[in-house]
């Protein structure tokens, strides 16, 4: 049970403060009686909003098609991000709906975005192997021997002192290839490819473990089922 001024204000209804406005504005009833007092202990389940169940109670967990562009952090100074692209009630709430782990902003692709903490903290930890898979293009052929110099998990970029893990190297094409990562660190790919003297062009995460794009649009998202990764 829950206070229904602090259930609204963390699903992204109003802010607390606002709530008992919020609930002269609005049809809001619990149990099918209207509910006019925020302190009001409640169920979500037991509670609508003009007519309407809460949205996404038990919290949110999507695949957005992230475009180049934008970036992930909140920071608002360091220009348009993700979260842009999702509806105000998402963006208000509270856990906030952050990304788990990050593209750059000049990065396409699969990202996921959750409001639950213990998730991204557990699929970010260095623990948590998930292969992510990367479609690179290059400024120039792709050197011979970089798939078996990334397999044989010997290379350490700069400034670092561990090497990078074992990282598959799939070539496609002169200057294309798909990269697939245990870890994440900053700049991954494009630290890897530039240790060799290649610069990415264009750079696309098309996996996350087992999920990928299909059928998300460049800006759009699908839901994903909350227990998913157990
Ligand atoms: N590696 C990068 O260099 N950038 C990303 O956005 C992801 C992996």
């Amino acid at each position: 049970m829950r206070r229904l001024d602090q259930l609204l204000a963390n699903l992204g209804y109003c802010s607390r403060r606002e709530a008992r406005a919020f609930l002269k504005t609005h049809a809001v009833t619990h149990r099918g009686a209207p509910a006019a007092d925020p302190s009001l202990k409640v169920r979500a389940a037991d509670v609508l909003v003009d007519g309407e169940p809460l949205d996404h109670p038990d919290g949110l967990l999507l695949l957005l098609h992230k475009p180049t562009g934008l970036v992930c952090s909140h920071d608002p100074r360091e220009g348009p991000n993700v979260y842009s692209l999702l509806p105000e009630r998402w963006r208000a709430r509270n856990p906030q709906v952050t990304s788990i782990g990050r593209l750059d902003k000049d990065t396409s692709g699969l990202l996921l975005l959750t409001d639950q903490t213990a998730l991204v903290h557990r699929l970010t930890s260095p623990r948590h192997k998930v292969p992510k898979t990367y479609r690179v293009t290059t400024d120039k052929p792709i050197p011979p021997g970089l798939a078996a110099l990334f397999a044989a998990g010997t290379l350490v970029l700069q400034g670092e002192a561990a090497p990078c893990a074992p990282a598959e190297l799939r070539i496609h094409g002169p200057a294309t290839a798909d990269i697939v990562l245990t870890e994440g660190r900053y700049h991954q790919v494009r630290r890897m490819f530039a240790s060799q003297g290649c610069a990415v062009v264009t750079l696309h995460r098309t996996h996350f473990g087992p999920l990928d794009l299909a059928g998300v649009e460049p800006t759009r998202w699908r839901e994903l089922p909350l227990g998913m990764f157990g």
